[in-house]
């Protein structure tokens, strides 16, 4: 056989370092039995997949040949997720002074509305992807603005990098400025023909987006709720009872519906991919019919405490009773980082504002795991499962002087000390803490050395 017609060798490499995954949900199983943490453990890397993980000491004889990379003294995740976020807002995070309504006249209409010239639109989605990239977050639900070719320019710049994202246009046809609406034929049309081309095609998967039901006739919900009975697998993405004087709104624009909850169920939107960001001010009852529906909520501490929208109650949607998959969610713009990091930190913070706590393990579960099960892709990400594609970061927990003089230098011995560890990067880390990205086994980010103590 000449060399040419032979079958491409696999692309085969190791990891060795300190790795940290869950195979269980830490709200509900014991944390032995749902953090699985190796001190030196052995990433066995074929083709973007995980071919074998395990200890070092059980795996290195097998796989000694293989050209191996080693993490001393660092800690190796699954890439994060971040299951509510906005791309055309990157560049007008942080804009100072409203609440909900009065922010998204302000600020985000005049901004999404320079989404219609495509260049800008491209432009503004590498600088996002870098930041994702660059925060440890490998996967995220993203909304684009109303016009199709910010989808385009999204998802060709998400397809270059081979990332696994989830993105769909706005679908707006009132209460907003003229520019920026739709209507219910053409934005049904629009996400129509977005799905045919984007869906399924590699890493990419599409979102039915309407933005929220101020913005959306009924009309139109009813259109999203035909394209999301055509094709069963897509997903549904928007926001549900943020804030208070949304809710109000919500009541008078659709009387004859049982609350906000009931706008998007009438419409046939409450399924097992819808993902609803915030739901701060959701009923006993609407979170009762989200676990009933096996839909998703994304948690966005940062947006919540930044808008002044109110404190989400974890200890209601993670209950024994009726619990609802959960993700975090940055929701740049009105979130105020990229990085799942700090979004932890603020989680961790509003849930002791209701007297309730939020572990390190539990907030890492929700960052990674619990992130792919909100988004039914724990059978693709989310953790080092054998056959699972290979997004993971490389975090230094000694990222700067106060978390070198806050963290030892040598591995935890136990749960609780790496629980006290891992709290402490939770607080103190960002992307500061991001030493290194890999995309299906592939390094696509490297921080600086420099920077590094
Ligand atoms: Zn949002």
């Amino acid at each position: 056989m000449s060399p040419a017609s032979q079958p491409p060798q696999p692309d085969l490499k190791a990891i060795r370092g300190s790795f940290l995954d869950f195979i269980d949900d830490p709200f509900y199983v014991p944390e032995a039995d749902s953090v699985r943490y190796l001190a030196d453990g052995l990433l066995i890397l074929e083709d973007g997949k995980v071919k074998d993980f395990g200890a070092y000491g059980e795996l290195q004889n097998r796989y000694k040949e293989l050209p191996t990379t080693v993490y001393a003294e660092r800690l190796i995740m699954p890439g994060f997720i971040d299951t509510h976020i906005h791309y055309p807002q990157t560049g007008m995070i942080a804009a100072y002074g409203e609440q909900l309504l009065e922010w998204l006249d302000q600020y985000v209409f005049p901004t999404e509305g320079k989404f219609q010239d495509k260049a800008y639109a491209e432009e503004i989605a590498e600088i996002f992807l870098d930041q994702l990239l660059s925060n440890g977050t490998t996967t995220a639900l993203v909304f684009a603005a109303v016009f199709p070719q910010s989808v385009d320019a999204f998802f060709e710049a998400a397809e270059r990098r081979s990332l696994c994202m989830i993105a769909g246009k706005v679908m707006m046809d009132r209460n907003a400025p003229e520019a920026l609406c739709d209507t219910a034929d053409s934005s049904y049309q629009d996400t129509k023909a977005l799905i045919q081309k984007w869906h399924k095609k590699g890493r990419l998967r599409y979102a039915v987006t309407p933005r929220f039901a101020i913005t959306s006739s009924d009309e139109q919900l009813q259109r999203a709720g035909e394209l999301l009975a055509e094709f069963p697998d897509v997903y549904l993405h928007t926001h549900l009872s943020e804030n208070v004087s949304e809710v109000a709104w919500v009541r008078q624009l659709f009387p004859q519906c049982n609350g906000y909850l009931d706008v998007y169920d009438q419409a046939g939107l409450v399924k097992q991919r819808s993902v609803f960001a915030h739901c701060v001010q959701l009923t006993e009852a609407e979170f009762q019919r989200l676990s009933e529906a096996d839909s998703a909520i994304a948690f966005c501490p940062t947006s919540n405490l930044f808008l002044g929208s109110g404190l989400f109650k974890l200890e209601q949607a993670k209950s024994a009773e009726y619990p609802v998959k959960l993700g975090l969610g940055t929701d740049v713009g009105a979130g105020t980082s990229f990085s799942i990091l700090q979004t932890a930190n603020e989680a961790y913070k509003v849930a002791q504002l209701r007297q309730q706590k939020l572990s390190p393990f539990q907030a890492l579960f929700l960052a990674t795991l619990g992130g792919a099960r909100a988004l039914c892709l724990d059978d693709l990400i989310g953790s080092f499962d054998i056959g699972k594609e290979a997004d993971f970061i490389v975090l230094n927990p000694r990222a700067t002087p106060l978390m070198a003089c806050r963290h030892a230098a040598s591995a935890p011995s136990s749960l609780s000390e790496l629980a006290d560890r891992t709290f402490a990067l939770i607080m103190m880390g960002d992307d500061r803490a991001v030493e290194a990205t890999y995309i299906l086994g592939k390094l696509v980010y490297e921080k600086a050395e420099a920077t590094l103590p």
